[in-house]
């Protein structure tokens, strides 16, 4: 079996549950206590903020641990924009993933707040930025990379723009953790939200980066933990295995670059053996361990499960919306017409998938879309 659906989810690290395994066993006291088993797992969580603010470029205090990217990403958006209320105008993108479009929402739905929706290239670039941004804009709230499409927005520059105009910016950098630069300040950010288990790290458990002195009005009430932010006992294992998988990523440019040259040679072998494929997403601006399609004629399901028969494990976009009949809002939102948009598939890396994987997987594809067309 090959598994190229870690855009989905990836498989946890070993490493990551060995460290995290004390920390649910022997060592079970509760941080807030003061006895020594409580003590001990205080500094085993402190440990794993300092490692997780390391790999931020952030301070320990800028650290929120949460359940995961949506906590992450709620807290962030209706967070910032209710503590914050110099107007009650939102920027975004109609390709968000789910959890950023449904916070938006709430805050239209609930708060009176306004929405300018970006215009995009047919690529999901963004468009005209600047002529999206007014006096009273509150939050803007941008993807740093797609997770269906792979396009790479420039952070660093569109959170400059919306500061110029006094607005915060928050980045879901969920697709982007192990493939994109996350020192905060080059991007320039106000919050960022990752989800532990797109790297290696269990499913429920996330990090909030909130920039100090930012302010930001707490979803979760109770005791206070996390700076006042995120109430509730925390999770220190997952805090440990989070940190521990975060310290794992390849940090040479050679190693990401690497993904990108056997992702770049899938590309070109699908796109020149099925004629009916076309990439989606931008070609160069693309996260090394995304590559996904649309295949004219083919019935986007049956190829998945033709796909699986093969041993080939993909999906056809986000994991949120599988199972569902709907074609993909990124894909909508970036023009393609709705029936292209049911055949889409998506093949998404580690940093472990070989050359030999991608190989397999393009001659698979290709017997499929032979039977279907
Ligand atoms: N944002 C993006 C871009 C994602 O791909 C995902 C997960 O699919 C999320 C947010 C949600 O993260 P989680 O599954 O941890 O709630």
């Amino acid at each position: 079996m090959i598994y190229l659906d870690n855009a989905a989810t990836s498989p946890v690290r070993p490493e990551a549950l060995q460290a995290a395994w004390p920390w649910l066993t022997s060592e079970f006291g509760n941080p807030s206590s003061t006895h020594e088993p409580g003590l001990r797992a205080k500094a085993a969580l402190e440990d794993a903020r300092a490692q997780v603010a390391n790999f931020f470029n952030a301070k320990s205090s800028e650290i929120v641990f949460t359940s995961g990217g949506t906590e992450s990403i709620n807290q962030a958006i209706i967070g910032l924009a209710l503590a914050n209320p110099r107007g009650k105008h939102l920027v975004s993108s109609r390709t968000e993933h789910q959890a950023v479009l449904a916070s938006i929402d709430f805050l239209e739905r609930e708060h009176g707040f306004e929405t300018t929706w970006l215009q995009l290239d047919s690529a999901g670039n963004i468009l005209n930025f600047q002529d999206a941004l007014r006096n009273d804009t509150t939050l803007v709230s941008l993807m740093t990379v797609n997770n269906e499409i792979g396009t790479v927005h420039p952070i660093g520059e569109l959170a400059t723009a919306a500061h110029e105009v006094g607005a915060l910016f928050h980045t879901d950098a969920v697709q982007a953790v192990g493939w994109q630069e996350l020192d905060v300040h080059a991007l320039n950010v106000d919050a960022l939200s990752i989800s532990g288990h797109k790297f290696g790290a269990p499913k429920g458990c996330g990090v909030l980066f909130v920039k100090s002195r930012v302010q930001l009005e707490p979803l979760i009430h109770g005791g206070g933990q996390e700076h006042e932010l995120r109430s509730g006992t925390q999770n220190v294992a997952w805090a440990v295995a989070i940190a521990t998988a975060l310290e794992l990523l390849p940090t040479s440019d050679a190693e990401i670059g690497e993904v990108s040259r056997i992702r770049d040679q899938f590309i070109s072998q699908v796109l020149a053996t099925i004629p009916q494929a076309a990439l989606t997403g931008d070609a160069t601006m693309r996260n090394a361990n995304i590559a996904s399609f649309v295949i004219a004629g083919i019935n986007g399901e049956t190829l998945l499960l033709e796909l699986e028969r093969k041993g080939i494990l993909v999906s056809s976009g986000s994991a949120c919306a599988a199972g569902n009949d709907e074609p993909s809002h990124v894909l909508l939102a970036i023009g393609i017409d709705p029936d292209l948009a049911q055949t889409a598939v998506r093949f998404s890396f580690t940093h472990a998938t070989t050359e030999h994987d991608l190989q397999l997987a393009a001659d698979a594809l290709q017997e499929c879309v032979a039977k279907f067309v």
